[in-house]
């Protein structure tokens, strides 16, 4: 049982059933855990475990018009500047039927305009796109709206000279001016902004900025799957102060009625309040890649993009199972991961992430080097908890309580 003492409230945490009460001192939980624990601990399972592709990721272009020194994709496989054909993707589309999301990735995706076009006039599904927006123009934006697609918007800072050192010259203005005609259209979008020491600093102030576009921000560190991305880590303490000083950023706005949301934090709160109804899948292990959604590039299947570039992850679309694409990913669980298995954290954090981990030491069953991160930021989710705050993350109106002191 992991315990603390936020204020005058008592918490406690089951980290094997992820059960927790915010309790009065002298007031007895115990009762009520043993009442329930079981059962939360086979729905955290049946969640854990179940393989069900609802989402494809389609990276339609190895190619990219940027050179992001972060970037997981290997320069190599960018400048083969392979592309997807549509008898591919109409071939996985068929075998992963009951696919219901396409989200068009990267190397940058808007290089293959025609078929991501193509593929939207064909297919009745939900789309969304992640984009860099450098070559994004008035008519995709157009296209983007009338279609509903969700444009995903990378922007790494608030400040142009930040955000270009990391993302190349002139895509600071190119990003903000997208994020405007999206706002303007009232498109469904998100930004994304990858976490480097460089812009770490910066956390709080881009909250500020980008609450002025979008009401869902995902920030989330980078994953060191090449040397230089590596290089640019942020130390896992420090970039947790930066980040709960965000958070807290991000709630004093949306009580000032500027609701914007770290997607990624408000993640671990779910993770708490209804961990099976969690959208992102890193932290949780096995995670989302090859269980809820895999990726799709010209060189065959991956279970998800971080793993690009590392052959022994990619799979023939013709031999693939679609039941379950990559059972080598359910083995992937922090029970394995010795310091993991022990850890209060385990399944708010799910040691992320295995490509990185596996880029790093040619095995996935290590724990991650943003060890100390995940778990200042499980804590601190529980602390938004006890201070009756998690109104301001996600949205409470539709769950039904499922146990109670009361
Ligand atoms: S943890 Fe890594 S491999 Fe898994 S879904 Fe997240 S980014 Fe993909
Ligand atoms: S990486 Fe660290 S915080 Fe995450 S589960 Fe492992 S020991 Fe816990």
């Amino acid at each position: 049982m992991k315990f603390w003492k936020f204020g005058e409230k008592n918490f406690v945490l089951d980290p094997d059933s992820l059960f927790w009460a915010v309790y009065e001192e002298g007031e007895d939980f115990e009762d009520l855990r043993e009442k329930v624990a079981e059962k939360l601990l086979a729905k955290l399972n049946e969640f854990r475990f179940t393989v069900d592709v609802r989402t494809l990721y389609l990276n339609v272009i190895d190619d990219c018009n940027a050179n992001c020194p972060y970037c997981y994709i290997p320069r190599e496989r960018r400048r083969r500047k392979n592309v997807l054909s549509i008898r591919k993707i109409e071939e996985a589309l068929e075998k992963f039927s009951d696919v219901e999301n396409v989200i068009f990735h990267g190397a940058e995706p808007i290089l293959a305009r025609e078929i991501i076009f193509e593929v939207a006039e064909t297919f009745d599904l939900e789309f969304g796109i992640q984009t860099n927006c450098i070559d994004v123009t008035e008519k995709d934006l157009n296209f983007f709206a009338e279609r509903e697609f969700n444009v995903g918007v990378s922007l790494d800072a608030p400040k142009k000279e930040i955000n270009d050192a990391l993302r190349g010259k002139g895509h600071f203005e190119k990003a903000v001016n997208t994020l405007k005609v999206l706002s303007d259209y009232d498109c469904p979008r998100t930004s994304i902004t990858t976490i480097t020491k460089i812009n770490a600093p910066y956390l709080a102030e881009m909250v500020e900025f980008l609450s002025d576009y979008v009401s869902v921000a995902l920030m989330n560190p980078v994953r060191g799957t090449t040397e230089k991305a590596r290089e640019l880590r942020e130390n896992p303490i420090k970039l947790a102060e930066k980040y709960i000083k965000a958070v807290e950023r991000s709630i004093e706005l949306t009580k000032e009625g500027k609701r914007i949301v770290i997607g990624d934090f408000a993640n671990i709160v779910l993770g708490f309040i209804a961990p099976t109804s969690r959208v992102l899948q890193c932290d949780i292990s096995p995670c989302g890649g090859g269980k809820l959604f895999v990726c799709l590039a010209p060189d065959g299947i991956y279970p998800c993009g971080e793993f690009l570039g590392f052959n022994e992850f990619r799979k023939d679309l013709e031999k693939i199972d679609p039941e379950n694409p990559f059972p080598e990913m359910l083995e992937r669980v922090v029970e394995r991961i010795p310091e993991c298995t022990e850890c209060w954290a385990k399944h708010l954090c799910g040691s992320p992430c295995p490509a990185e981990i596996y880029s790093e030491g040619g095995s996935m069953f290590n724990k991650s080097y943003y060890c100390e991160f995940y778990k200042a930021l499980a804590e601190h989710a529980a602390r938004v908890i006890a201070r009756d705050d998690e109104k301001y993350l996600i949205k409470t109106g539709k769950m039904r309580k499922v146990y109670s002191f009361s």
